[in-house]
């Protein structure tokens, strides 16, 4: 194999904040297929690192290049969603009163598609897609279950799912297994190897048994720039990374 093809890309790119700089020059690249693990201590930048690259802050300077050739800093949120990129924020943001399989039906539709309410008819092709999504998701046997009756790992998990309806070609999942139990943590790092299969990820998180589990390049972020690099054997014996985790 030659060299891997990139999906993403930041160079230099600095976010300020009235004076404070919450992305200092930051530049990473992720190849197409790659599932990458982003840690950092409070404040590092984290959240703001995936604020820039869905649209929601724009940098003071630097580029975010997706895909070889979109410059996403001269996009808005939607557009920058309509090529591909799907984000899971912390709080799930999914339909309460509505079942698991309800959910997910109105997940696939999206903005575009031509379901309109969840009384047309069901199509093949959708229950097919849902039926998919449930089996990655771990929720196959909760279908008919009101999202408001999951337990809060099974919530974050239709909400990834409710993401993979759209079909996104790169997965940005910020925190996903805060508050969860370790049995949920652990199946949420198969789930995210599963999706990783054939999608991009970035996954922010402090939990170090997860991203463990990951077993993926590990990027180390502080005061905004990237610290450390490498597989989290090699970021967890670094002596910076180890002076700023201890540090404090
Ligand atoms: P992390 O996710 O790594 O904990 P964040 O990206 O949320 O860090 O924040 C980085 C720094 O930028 C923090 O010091 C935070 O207080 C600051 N910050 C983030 N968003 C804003 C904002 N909208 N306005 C002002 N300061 C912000
Ligand atoms: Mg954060």
């Amino acid at each position: 194999m030659s060299e891997a093809e990139t999906l993403l890309y930041l160079d230099g790119v600095t976010v300020t904040f009235d004076g404070f700089r919450a992305l200092n020059a930051l530049s990473l690249v992720l190849n197409a297929g790659e599932m990458r693990a982003v840690i950092g201590p409070n404040g590092a930048g984290k959240t703001t690192m995936m604020d820039v690259i869905t649209g929601k802050t724009r940098p003071d300077r630097g580029k975010v290049v997706f895909s070889a050739a979109t410059d996403l800093t001269r996009l808005d949120e939607p557009s920058i969603a309509a090529l591909g990129i799907g984000r899971k924020f912390q709080k799930p943001t999914v339909f309460e009163p509505l079942s698991v399989w309800d959910n997910l039906l109105l997940a696939l539709a999206g903005d575009r598609g031509p379901r309109f309410s969840l009384f047309a008819r069901q199509t093949s092709q959708e229950k097919a897609r849902i039926e998919a999504i449930l089996q990655t998701t771990r929720l196959t046997d909760q279908r008919h279950r009101r999202a408001a009756d999951l337990s809060h790992g099974q919530k974050q998990w239709l909400e990834i799912g409710m993401l993979l309806a759209q079909e996104p070609r790169l997965l940005l999942v910020d925190e996903p297994v805060a508050g969860m139990t370790d049995a949920e943590t652990e199946q949420t790092a198969a789930l995210l190897r599963e999706i990783n299969k054939t999608r991009s990820v970035v996954v922010v998180e402090h939990d170090m048994a997860f991203v463990r589990a990951l077993d993926v390049k590990v990027t180390v972020l502080h005061e905004g720039s990237v610290l450390s690099e490498g597989s989290i054997d090699h970021v967890s014996k670094d002596p910076k990374v180890i002076e700023v985790y201890l540090g404090r």
